[in-house]
């Protein structure tokens, strides 16, 4: 079945109430048994079953399978938000040795490795992911985005691949960014993929969840990481998270097609200096998106204004589309990231990946296309 139907479908059998349409919240912290046999068997691993919340629960195993299907993964587990499947998959792909992140990545991730990890003694390594045959030759995990914060930057994730299993390491791609809508990391050879389900998955901004699907024993491992760290999600999350999945398909359709449209309009006004969008024949990445991105760009963009007064008076005038330091939402959303997402970074460090003080970011939502446009006219006038 084609992924858009997948989402609709995958991850419903309801496990215990077969006859709603609609999975049930199993809102429960425990689970109880019949006998000592059976809570032994199900404590011990020898039979299937749920005993304790933290552990595992319905809720979460169905947005797991339905995650699985999407990006067509052998299992997959769900944490309690994008970090903590970061934080797991690392933890179970590192296999001791050292961590290493692309250059281009999620600021919580850098967090996590120079304020985290490597005072816990992991070595924690930065390479180009532009130049794959820069991958360390230490590293145990190798930490990518499929595509990348804030500018929408694209790497080659079969070299990257390559790469890293030349030296018996685990390549983890964080696909928050392209989703599986347009990019399924596992069939270009990466061992995990992770996704701040927060985002485009759930949908609506209203949920905080993360997952990391891929090989099943490293799923395995990141599993009972996420469950001794406590990082397991709540059953109200993950309910949220699968209905909201139900509109995936949809929701980037539009969401993709409206990036598409604003990019070429951008493209065309004089007050923007450059536009970042894959889609654009004059983009860098042209070439890659069309072998890892369905030949399209993702629902994000990023432009260049003349500087931060400029970016800033561009913000004040716009009315529908809101300032929010997040993405992936039906609605678009707006974002300066050299003063919000990237502010940790030094001015050099900022100009050398190409984030500007007149850079502005823009998550796509569903609405009309024509709404968009004249509300950023509007702006831009
Ligand atoms: C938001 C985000 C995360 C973190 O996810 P949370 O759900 O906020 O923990 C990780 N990676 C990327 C690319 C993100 O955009």
């Amino acid at each position: 079945m084609h992924p858009d139907t997948l989402a609709v479908h995958m991850g419903e059998e309801p496990l215990l109430a077969p006859s709603s349409l609609v999975p049930p919240i199993y809102q429960t912290s425990v689970f109880t048994f019949k006998d000592l046999y059976t809570a032994a068997d199900v404590t011990g691993g020898v039979q299937e079953g749920y005993s304790y919340a933290r552990i595992g629960q319905p809720n979460a195993d169905m947005f797991a399978a339905a995650v699985a299907a999407l990006e067509g993964g052998p299992a997959a587990a769900v944490a309690a938000s994008g970090m903590g499947a970061i934080l797991a998959a690392l933890v179970a792909a590192r296999d001791g040795r050292a961590v290493a992140a692309a250059d281009e990545i999620y600021g919580g991730s850098v967090a996590l490795l120079e304020g985290f990890l490597r005072p816990l003694g992991v070595s924690c390594l930065r390479f180009d992911a532009h130049h794959p045959e820069s991958v360390p030759a230490e590293a145990g995990a190798v930490l990518v985005e499929s595509a990348s914060n804030p500018l929408g930057r694209l790497s080659d994730l079969s070299a990257l691949a390559t790469a890293a299993h030349r030296h018996g390491a685990r390549l983890i791609v964080d696909n928050t960014f392209a989703t599986p809508y347009l990019c399924r990391p596992l069939e270009h050879g990466a061992d995990l993929v992770v996704h701040s389900v927060t985002k485009f998955l759930a949908g609506h901004g209203d949920v905080t969840l993360g997952v990391v699907t891929g090989e099943r024993d490293l799923v395995r491992q990141s599993q009972t990481a996420l469950v001794t760290f406590g990082a397991t999600p709540d059953p109200f999350a993950c309910w949220l998270a699968l209905r909201g999945l139900r509109t995936f398909g949809v929701r980037m359709q539009r969401a993709v097609d409206n990036a598409r449209g604003v990019a070429g309009f951008l493209a065309g006004r004089k007050e923007v200096l450059r536009v970042h969008h894959a889609s654009l024949p004059g983009h860098g990445d042209h070439a890659l998106a069309a072998r890892f991105l369905s030949g399209e760009g993702p629902a994000i963009l990023a432009f260049d204004l003349q500087d931060e007064a400029a970016a800033a008076r561009f913000i004040e005038r716009l009315e529908m589309i809101r300032y929010a330091p997040s993405l992936g939402d039906v609605s678009t959303i707006v974002l300066h990231p050299a003063t919000t997402s990237h502010r940790q970074l030094e001015r050099a460090e900022q100009q050398r990946l190409g984030i500007l003080p007149g850079t502005i970011r823009l998550s796509l939502g569903i609405e009309r296309l024509e709404d968009l446009l004249a509300e950023l006219a509007h702006a831009l006038d």
